[in-house]
């Protein structure tokens, strides 16, 4: 297909409010008054983020999702994003379908559209870039910066359930049942991130981050923006039963999952425990409390009063 056709045909149905149809050179986002505009940006590579031989949806969604969970971790409400594609000559226009079909699901499930993009042609590995926009309530964008002595930690979602699906593609050994299996692999390609819980860590959270690089590496950003150091009760990191059934349930297994990385969960600070674990009930968002902040710096692990000692903190692409 024609770049032109692939516009038309493929991204013109999945484009929204102020996107002008796809058919003008830039796109409009009305101002929401009482808000502020949070914008951010991720891109995925095959191969480093995902197989070429993983169905095009779900490249398509992962794409989508590695941002909307920045968004969700600042606080914001999605609302609509751009798309810009390098695609390789093998890509068939079935393929681009799936995709398309792909976004579509996402925008349905997420209550965004696309409001604009680019695409270009490559001759290296299909790579994807999204920027995404949401809504805060003007001055309650969660920083980095914010976290205080005395603040407890959270995390939602489970962890390291994506390094376990990769673990398998990688044909570690293991001894998984079929369904077990598949849940790791649908964790590395389809991330979970808790947007319902965005608008209460806008109300609850003193600092907060999306766990992209591995829990300890984007604690340890946190840690660093506030000036602050971190205790982590590390049997208390959640892990779903399919992860401990590969991985074991030893400290070398937990440490592996805290710094795996790809989870795109959101790990964050807050003082009013209450007050988290009552959101969480209401927004059905799995929230666990896995430390403390103190005085200090940097992010320890404990294990039994145990420090566990951490080689790498997380994944780093470079
Ligand atoms: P320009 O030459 O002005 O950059 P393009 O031909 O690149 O225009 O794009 C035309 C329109 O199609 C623009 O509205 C642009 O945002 C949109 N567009 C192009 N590629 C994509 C894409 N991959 N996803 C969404 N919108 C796209
Ligand atoms: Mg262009």
């Amino acid at each position: 297909m024609h770049e032109f056709e692939i516009i038309a045909e493929i991204f013109a149905p999945l484009a929204g409010e102020g996107s002008f149809g796809l058919k003008d050179d830039a796109a409009l986002i009305a101002p929401h008054p009482g808000f502020d505009l949070v914008v951010t940006t991720d891109a995925i590579a095959e191969g480093t983020d995902f197989f070429a031989f993983d169905p095009a949806a779900t490249i398509a969604r992962k794409a989508l999702r590695v941002n909307l969970s920045d968004l969700a971790a600042k606080g914001a409400a999605p609302i609509s994003y751009l798309l810009n594609i390098a695609l390789p000559p093998s890509i068939t226009s079935q393929w681009l379908r799936d995709f398309a079909q792909g976004l579509k699901d996402d925008q349905a499930q997420f209550g965004v559209s696309l409001l604009g993009g680019d695409t270009a042609r490559t001759d290296g590995p299909l790579s994807i870039a999204v920027t995404a926009f949401g809504f805060v309530p003007q001055g309650k964008m969660v920083r980095r910066a914010g976290a205080r002595p005395g603040d407890a930690i959270y995390v939602t979602g489970t962890i390291g359930d994506s390094g376990g699906g990769l673990a398998i593609f990688r044909r570690e050994k293991h001894a998984l049942d079929e369904a077990q299996r598949t849940y790791l692999i649908d964790r590395y390609r389809l991330p979970q991130p808790p947007l319902r819980f965005g608008a209460a860590l806008a109300a609850h959270a003193t600092a907060s981050i999306d766990v992209s690089d591995g829990l300890v590496a984007d604690l340890g950003h946190v840690a660093a923006a506030s000036g602050v150091g971190m205790i982590i009760d590390a049997a208390a990191i959640p892990r779903s039963a399919a992860l401990r059934a590969l991985w074991d349930d030893d400290p070398a297994a937990i440490v592996r999952a805290a710094t795996a990385g790809d989870d795109y969960q959101v790990a964050f600070t807050a003082a009013d425990h209450n007050a988290v674990m009552t959101a969480a009930r209401d927004a059905a968002v799995t929230v666990t409390r896995i430390g403390q902040v103190e005085t200090g710096k940097g992010v320890r692990l404990l294990l039994n009063g145990q420090q566990l000692a951490v080689q790498t903190s997380g994944y780093s692409h470079f």
